[in-house]
Order: structure tokens, then sequence, then C-alpha cells
């Protein structure tokens, strides 16, 4: 199951970040920590995702995910060490090791995917996803296992030689930011909830630690580059963030504004044209979205979110023949994905193949009956004299 629904939590954070020396450095760093640690856990595969907001989180296979909104809150190696160490700690003591049941993932996957909203009656889709990165797939933990999950890490770091401090000072600045910028910090502490006891705790148990004999030596040149490509790109993440805040507000027009600067610091961003085209398709601009779709997915093509988006857009405009192309490309890359076959039955009854379009109406209905493009699929069945 982890196989199947990490690939969709990464696709949500608006994949990975496009830096693979990035990528084998902090995978580098958890695999190290890993071993030193002696975790049972399977071997982990880390991933810098595009999201702007603040998260990290672990699927039970060990894949765990970091946005490059919380990496670029860090200040060294260790910290980074830090943050995959709770993870890990998530891991080790068996909290995400029951995988989930094959009717769970698919709820899970459902409420993630579709959101529709009922414009006119052609254009009954839009693709708006929370732009702050809450997601049903990613997993609620209680304040004890959080605190569970603290004290493993800073075990794991003392025995891979790290200074143990660096979890608890990691948890100060999270605290720090949440009363500054809530939002960003909402996903984080809805499902890690990070309070007061939580962070005192992790400083007692620094305490307690005794230090490893033999201190890691890290090298603060090798963080400084490995990290440089994406520093330069905090201002255009932070205007980002401000966008989506903003989005989060309903208040679309100064979330445009947002993304347009970010727009003018990274113009081959593709997390920020994805945004921009979501803010823009929000208020109806589907043309201009469109454009900045198009280029998102020719900065990603093997990101699926700019193929959605690309579709839904594609369907507004009333191309239904292009949509239908960027639904099977966005299928081939995250396949298993229930959304797509609602938005194949819009996009079929649109090219006047409506035999086909009822029968992905009906299959998407025997995934579920709850939510707008369920009913949408059983108005429309009505109306084209099918049976549901
Ligand atoms: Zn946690």
């Amino acid at each position: 199951m982890d196989a199947q629904l990490a690939p969709h939590q990464f696709s949500l954070d608006l994949g990975f970040v496009q830096d693979g020396d990035l990528h084998a450095y902090v995978e580098r760093v958890g695999r190290d920590l890993q071993a030193a640690a002696n975790s049972q856990a399977q071997p982990c595969t880390v991933r810098v995702v595009n999201a702007h907001h603040v998260n990290s989180y672990s699927f039970p296979g060990g894949s765990i995910g970091i946005t490059r909104g919380w990496l670029v809150m860090l200040r060294d190696e260790s910290e980074l060490a830090a943050v995959l160490a709770h993870q890990l700690g998530h891991l080790g003591s068996q909290q995400v090791a029951q995988a989930l049941s094959r009717s769970e993932w698919r709820r899970r996957l459902l409420a993630s995917t579709v959101s529709v909203s009922q414009d006119s009656a052609w254009t009954p889709v839009i693709g708006l996803v929370d732009p702050l990165g809450d997601s049903p797939l990613l997993r609620d933990f209680t304040p004890e296992q959080e605190i569970e999950a603290d004290v493993l890490a800073m075990r794991y770091l003392t025995r891979a030689g790290y200074p143990a401090q660096a979890w608890p000072r990691v948890l100060d600045r999270l605290a720090e930011r949440a009363q500054a910028q809530p939002g960003l910090l909402a996903t984080i502490n809805r499902h890690h909830p990070l309070d007061d006891a939580r962070r005192r705790r992790a400083h007692e148990s620094v305490g307690q630690l005794r230090d490893s004999t033999t201190r890691r030596r890290t090298a603060p040149a090798l963080w400084s580059a490995q990290l440089a490509w994406l520093q330069r790109q905090v201002p255009a993440i932070e205007a980002c963030q401000l966008g989506e805040l903003a989005m989060l507000g309903q208040d679309l027009v100064t979330a445009a504004t947002h993304f347009g600067r970010a727009l003018q610091i990274a113009s081959d961003d593709y997390a920020t044209r994805v945004r921009l085209a979501q803010c823009l398709q929000a208020q109806g601009h589907s043309r201009e979205a469109l454009l900045h779709a198009q280029v998102a997915r020719e900065l990603h093509p093997g990101e699926a979110q700019a193929h959605r988006l690309v579709a839904t857009l594609q369907l507004s405009l009333r191309d239904a023949a292009k949509a239908w192309l960027a639904l099977e490309q966005y299928d081939r890359l995250l396949p298993g994905d229930p959304g797509v076959i609602f938005l194949q039955g819009v996009a079929l009854e649109a090219l006047g193949r409506t035999r086909h379009a009822a029968e992905h109406y009906r299959t998407y209905l025997r995934l579920t009956r709850e939510g707008q493009a369920a009913q949408y699929a059983l108005s429309r069945l009505k109306a084209l004299g099918y049976p549901p």
C-alpha cells in the first residue's frame, strides 16, 4: 500500500525538488542515521518535495518526505538529521507500521483527489487542492506518540554522533514560526501536535541522554553547498507561502499578486507556476491559467499535478480531446487516482462518447456515492438515460 500511497502524497506536495545532488545528500543523511540507529524499519527513501508549507511525514514502507518550506528553515545537517530521526522514530515505534486496508486506502485517496465545484453545466470540475497541504493520506499522531517518536529520535541522533540538542532546537523554531504564520504549520500541527509540554519533554530528554563518544564530523561547507540552490529560491518560496495563506483566506486577488511576484523571482519554478495557475483557475481565468499550467508541465514533465491541471482547464475551455490526452498522461504518471475515472467520464461525454462516459460515471459511483463529483455523475447518468 505504501508504494501506492506515497507517490500520491508526494505529488499533492507538487513533486520532487529538481536537484539530484540535494536528494542524494538528504538520502545519505537519512540512511546513515538509520544504520547508526540500528532501526529495524526498511531502508528509508527521503524525498524533498516542492510544497511551500512546513511539513514532513513517513509511510510504512520507509518513504519519508520533507517539504522545501521546512528544509530552508533548517540551519545545519544535524537539524536535518533530527527531522528525519523523528520520522524514523514513528517508523521504528511501529506507529505507522500497520498497513491500511484496501478500502481505507481507497477512501483516503478519494477524499484527497476530487474536489469539485459546479460552476456551470459544462465546467463541473475545478481541481483545487488544499494549498497548505492538508491531506487525508497523512497519519494523525497523538501527543503521546509524538513524545515517543521524539525520544527515539534523540536516541538515534546520539547513536549517529549528532547532538541530540538539534531536535528541541528545531521544535523551538517551529513554535516561534507557528506564532508568526500559524497557517503554514497548520498541517504539521494537526498530524504531529506540538505544544509546550512536548517541547519541555524534548529539552528534558536531552539531559538524560549520554553523549555519543564519537562525535560525527559534519562539514558546514557541505551543507551550504548542498542547500545553495534551494536557498536561492527562498524569496520565491516566501512569496508563495504568502500566496497560499491568502488563498486559504479566499483572497484570490492578493494570492495572485504574491504568486506573480514569486514568478518574477523564479520564472522556471514548477511549483510557483502550478499555484499561480490554480489561483487563476479559481478566479475563472482559465485561458491565462492554462498558459502557466502548460509551462509547468514543460518544466517538470514527470510530475503529475500539472497534467491534471491542464486537463481540468482544457475541460473548462471545451477542448475535451486535449483534456483526454492530459488525463491519460496523468494516469500513466500516477496510476490509481479515482478522480481520473470521473474526469475521464466528463471528457468522454464532451467528446460525444456517451456510452463510454456512462461506464466511467458508473465505475466512479461504485467507488463512492459521496461528494459533488458523485452527485454530478449521478445527475449525468440520469440525463443521458443510463441506469446508475
Ligand atoms: Zn511526529
